[in-house]
């Protein structure tokens, strides 16, 4: 069963990956910012604290977030895999994500880095926006997206190259050509 977590700035195709890979290896597709816009649409607690870090393109609270996904997963059973998209996004998520991992022995198999040009996120997220109806999906909010990746999410790079588990894939060319490069990494490892 497939543990694994997409870790990529906004716009290099996280969710569309995310969906295929949940697919292929027959686990829950996990992506936190799908969770917390049903909370917005739904107008709940959670939703409401969460939706003015959402609109101006920062990040919602850890302890929030990193409930929210881990109650997700506890629902799926039996919570054995799991594609994880736009979480962990800051070291405490990830130190938190990794300690509830070693307890429940559900340790991640991959951080899949999905590697795309800059000027090529902000060109695929402007037309994303044009359909997509999420109001961070403007240029400014867009380019702030990108700088918070860069200063805040980015350095897990580092922690999950340290821990032996960092994959990085070339996220551009089609769908398919991404798909199948992430996908021959994967089968490549010991998914127990
Ligand atoms: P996404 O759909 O992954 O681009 O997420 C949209 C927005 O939801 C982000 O810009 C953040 O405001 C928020 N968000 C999603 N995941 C997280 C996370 N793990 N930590 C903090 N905020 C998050």
């Amino acid at each position: 069963m497939l543990r694994a977590l997409l870790l990529a700035p906004p716009g290099a195709g996280k969710g569309t990956q995310g969906d295929r890979l949940a697919d292929l290896y027959g686990v829950p597709h996990v992506a936190t910012g799908d969770l917390l816009r049903e909370h917005v649409a739904n107008g709940t607690k959670i939703g409401r604290e969460a939706e003015r870090f959402m609109t101006s393109g920062e990040l919602v609270p850890d302890d929030l977030v990193t409930s929210l996904v881990l109650e997700r997963i506890r629902g799926t059973s039996p919570p054995t895999g799991f594609v994880l998209d736009g979480f962990p996004r800051t070291l405490s998520q990830a130190e938190r994500a990794y300690e509830w991992a070693l307890e429940n022995q559900l340790t991640f198999h991959a951080a899949v880095a999905l590697e795309v040009p800059t000027e090529e996120l902000v060109g695929r997220l402007l037309a994303r926006g044009k359909t997509s109806g999420r109001v961070d999906d403007s240029e400014d909010t867009i380019r702030r997206r990108l700088e918070v990746y860069g200063d805040v999410t980015s350095p897990l790079l580092d922690f999950y190259k340290n821990r032996g588990i960092l994959v990085e894939v070339e996220g551009t060319g089609t769908v398919d050509e991404v798909t199948d490069r992430i996908r021959t990494r994967l089968d490549a490892l010991d998914l127990n």
